[in-house]
């Protein structure tokens, strides 16, 4: 075949060369369902998802992102143990029964017991015999300020011993309901032995509610992400054993057999679902499409990536994520867009294209919640947001998920950058000016839920005169608003 043949090429497009087309509308953009799933089980109550990027996702910005809906993915760049430690910390954290309890012995004294109370932070504690059993509870408000009770007075004399006890299969509205009718704040949970194998706070059902969207599993904890290398059976297995949710295989071209094959040995071995990427074409999607619980699609798009320019390939991601989701949807599998999201209207035209879910990185980097400290610079605040595949990164281990061998002389061909952004303030306001938008979008459309708008949606092609009219145009910018700067 000549090679001029190789000229008549086919156009693909991104973000910037597509506008949703309003349609005929009773969809209040408040009322837009936003629950999806980001693998075959593992549903989420906002299609958003952060990037397994070590300037993105730790446990610390992971546990907001599933309390307020979402996914967090933990980036790799840790020991395998880190990452269990991470996973654990998420599946803790808005855990009803608390497992590790302070306990107090009935042989301590009243000062004893007050001065540990104050150490471990907690204001109450089940006092159990050698066996375990539950014999009494001591508060704070019992002994303070030793009004009714000598200080060195035994616990045993000093602590409420008709203590209200549940078991383990209690819910929140029961446990709330015992402790408003008993007028207490905290009840052990026994086993039939009366053995003590937990606690439920107040605190702790109260810290519950008030994330009521959170995205939970079958136990009512976070859900958890987690990234591995595509070789990396035993970091899979250690955040399978800790709980993991959803294993990413964090792959920059999945569509390399040996990847694949890898993956698919891994997607045998542990419980979670596990989601392959990164592809961005048809048949990257057929060869992972009959193993897989989702893909992922992002050949190049991110904000910090190089992939395009040092290697000459890539697919311009609206594009990529329409051949993927022709190829999943036919199997049920979700797909996720992963890249380049520089806006709300990105993230929804992403899903439009045939994504369940969308991640970014650089959205979510200058949050408090992101790894790394706020730096100053000419007097504007910013924070770290690096390529994991940029020279500081790959030095820090990621280096294999562009498939390169660490070289003995520390030499890279890096496909990303190390960069900053602005300082943004809390998760949950950036995550809230993304989903608004995404929600304003489908009120365009007239689509209440996700799936009905990916089916509703049609897209018009714009003119590069077209995208200067979307802009901010002819004006001097006086005020930036929070989910709009030219530049970002
Ligand atoms: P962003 O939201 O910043 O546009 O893109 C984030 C995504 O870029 C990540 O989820 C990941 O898929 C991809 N990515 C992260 N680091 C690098 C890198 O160094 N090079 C490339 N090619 N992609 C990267």
């Amino acid at each position: 075949e000549p090679f001029s043949e190789k000229l008549r090429v086919p156009e693909a497009l991104t973000f910037d060369d597509v506008l949703l087309r309003p349609k005929e509308s009773r969809v209040e953009p408040d009322d837009a369902d936003m629950a999806t799933r980001v693998s075959t089980n593992v549903s989420v109550n906002l299609p958003v998802v952060s990037a397994a990027m070590d300037t993105v996702t730790e446990a610390e910005l992971a546990i907001e992102m599933a309390r307020q809906g979402g996914l967090g993915v933990l980036h790799r760049n840790m020991s395998v143990e880190e990452t269990a430690e991470h996973v654990e910390q998420i599946k803790r954290a808005d855990e009803l029964i608390i497992r590790d309890v302070v306990t107090a012995d009935p042989d301590q004294t009243v000062r004893e017991v007050d001065a540990m109370m104050e150490r471990e932070g907690v204001s109450g504690a089940p006092v159990v015999d050698d066996d375990g059993v539950v014999l009494g509870i001591i508060s704070g408000t019992d002994i303070r300020p030793y009004l009714e009770v000598g200080e060195y007075d035994a616990v045993r004399e000093a602590m409420t011993d008709e203590v209200v006890t549940t078991g383990e299969d209690v819910t929140p509205r029961e446990a709330l309901e015992l402790m408003y009718e008993h007028k207490i704040e905290r009840v052990p949970i026994v086993d039939g032995d009366d053995r003590l194998t937990g606690l439920i706070t107040m605190a702790g059902v109260l810290a519950r509610r008030e994330h009521d969207n959170a995205a939970r599993d079958d136990d009512g904890a976070l859900v958890a992400g987690v990234a591995v290398g595509p070789f990396e059976t035993d970091r899979a297995r250690a955040a399978d054993d800790a709980g993991a949710d959803v294993v990413f295989i964090d792959c920059a071209h999945a569509h390399n057999l040996d990847v694949i094959d890898s993956a698919r040995e891994i997607e045998a071995e542990v419980e979670a679902d596990v989601v392959v990427g990164n592809v961005g074409t048809r048949e990257a999607a057929e060869a992972i499409v009959g193993f897989a619980d989702g893909i992922k699609v992002g050949i190049g798009p991110g904000s910090i990536c190089t992939t395009r320019v040092v290697s000459g390939s890539g697919m311009p991601q609206i594009t990529a994520v329409a051949e993927v989701a022709d190829v999943a949807s036919g199997h049920d599998v979700p797909v996720i867009a992963d890249g380049g999201i520089r806006y709300s209207g990105d993230a929804i035209k992403a899903i439009a294209a045939g994504a369940d879910a969308v991640m970014l990185g650089s959205y979510f980097a200058g949050t408090d919640e992101a790894p790394g400290r706020v730096i100053t610079m000419n007097g504007k605040r910013y924070k770290q947001y690096r390529g994991m595949g940029s020279v500081g990164a790959m030095n820090d281990g990621g280096g294999d998920r562009y498939l390169k061998d660490e070289p003995e002389d520390e030499e890279f061909v890096p496909e990303g950058v190390e960069a900053a952004k602005p300082y943004k303030g809390p998760l949950s306001s950036e995550l809230y000016q993304l989903v608004g938008g995404m929600q304003s979008g489908m009120g365009y459309v007239g689509a209440e839920t996700i799936p009905e708008f990916k089916q509703r949606s049609e897209f018009v092609r714009v003119s590069s005169a077209g995208q200067t009219e979307s802009h901010a145009h002819d004006v001097v910018i006086t005020d930036e608003a929070p989910n709009y700067s030219p530049e970002s």
